[in-house]
């Protein structure tokens, strides 16, 4: 161990890599969620600035010049949504009470709203509610919902119990439609947040797979690059892993992987990629900032290796090949980090042929590139 180096345990200001994921999804949905209304701004007033040019819709007077008024901001709205691709949480919440409210201001304009001015308009305002607000951001459009039918419809009935029934029908039906949305958008997010997870996961392990460590890959250089560290690549391969397949059965090995997962995986940050990429070599991908971090990491890694247990009492230990590289602007990272990882798979060959049990280094003649750093070689006694 050298000194002044705090290995794994490094100042973080790394975000966890599914929360990078996240965040993405939720881009993507925030632009989805501004097409949508943008369209049905733009179709909602488009059908009704008809109602412009059909007789003895609206009312008389100063209601047609508000109607038209209304019908034409709405289109701008849409066409404003459609340019700039982009609302938040918020912003969608506003447009949704703007929805309800623009049904009332359409309901008071029309001479006769039961008959040309339905409750299935709000219709639109209830589903964007349910697909893309949270449960209490929904709950309010669900009263603003009911207050918006009994505005519209006031004074279409003759007595209080046929007006409250009609707006407890309308506005029953439309919430209950837009609840029934919400639980559906649960139940799909959760579904693809399973599918996500599983198809990010080894299934023996636990660990991440290759999949995930290639869609990583992008996220740690970006991050060396704002921090001006390096990447470290190390690769691990657990050592005679046959021969306690051949003396113990598969099961046992099996065992023995699942205990070696766990032990490093309490090893790692949780910035840092540990990926199962193939029958019993494992890959670590994080930042450090020196050869000598890297170096004490990896110590770090095999002694967790070696110490780890099954319930049986079999143990195994690895060798583990260390590269480091400093990202370059322009290089694609996906390409970066194979090269990466195959120095580190060429030092883990020479740590095997030193005796195992140990670390490497990549040594000098191996290095790929003049970006590439190396570290002194760094073998060590078998434990
Ligand atoms: P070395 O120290 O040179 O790496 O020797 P080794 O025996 O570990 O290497 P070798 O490549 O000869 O054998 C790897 C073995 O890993 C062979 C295979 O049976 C075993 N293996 C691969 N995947 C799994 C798995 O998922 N479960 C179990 N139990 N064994 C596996
Ligand atoms: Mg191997
Ligand atoms: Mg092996």
């Amino acid at each position: 161990m050298l000194p002044g180096v705090t290995g794994w345990g490094r100042n973080g200001t790394d975000t966890r890599p599914l929360a990078a994921d996240l965040a993405a999804g939720r881009g993507v949905e925030r632009h989805v969620a501004a097409l949508t209304l943008a369209g049905l701004l733009f179709l909602g007033a488009a059908m009704g600035l008809v109602n412009l040019f059909v007789d003895g819709v609206l009312r008389e007077g100063a209601p047609v010049v508000v109607y038209g008024a209304t019908m034409v901001l709405l289109m701008a709205l849409g066409g404003w949504l459609a340019f700039f691709r982009r609302v938040g949480r918020w912003e969608t919440f506003g447009l949704v009470l703007l929805g309800d409210l623009v049904y009332v201001v359409v309901a008071m304009c029309i001479e006769d709203p039961v008959r040309y001015a339905t409750p299935l308009m709000l219709l639109f305002a209830a589903f964007v509610a349910a697909w893309f607000l949270g449960p209490v951001m929904l709950g309010v459009n669900m009263v603003a919902t009911v207050v918006a039918c009994l505005l519209a419809m006031w004074g279409s009935y003759d007595s209080a119990l046929g007006l409250a029934v009609q707006v407890g029908v309308n506005s029953g039906v439309l919430n209950a439609a837009a609840f029934g949305v919400y639980v559906l958008r649960r139940r799909v997010q959760r579904l693809l947040e399973a599918t996500q997870a599983l198809s990010h996961q080894d299934p023996l392990t636990g660990l991440s797979n290759r999949r995930f460590l290639v869609e990583q890959a992008p996220r740690v250089w970006r991050q060396a690059r704002r921090e001006g560290s390096r990447v470290a690549a190390m690769v691990l391969d657990l050592d005679h892993f046959k021969q306690l397949n051949d003396a113990y059965g598969h099961a046992a090995g099996d065992a023995v992987l699942r205990a070696v997962a766990a032990s490093l995986s309490a090893g790692v940050r949780p910035s840092d990629v540990l990926a199962r990429i193939g029958g019993e070599e494992l890959i670590v991908l994080g930042l450090v900032s020196d050869p000598a971090e890297a170096h004490q990491l990896a110590e770090r890694l095999r002694t967790a290796v070696s110490s780890s247990r099954t319930d049986d009492g079999h143990s195994v230990t690895a060798s583990i090949g260390i590269a480091l590289a400093r990202p370059v602007d322009g290089e694609d990272a996906g390409d970066a980090m194979w090269r990466l990882v195959d120095r580190a798979d060429a030092a883990m060959y020479e740590a095997k042929q030193a005796g195992r049990n140990r670390v490497a280094a990549v040594l000098p003649r191996q290095r790929a590139g003049r970006h590439a750093d190396s570290l002194p070689p760094a073998d060590h006694d078998a434990a």
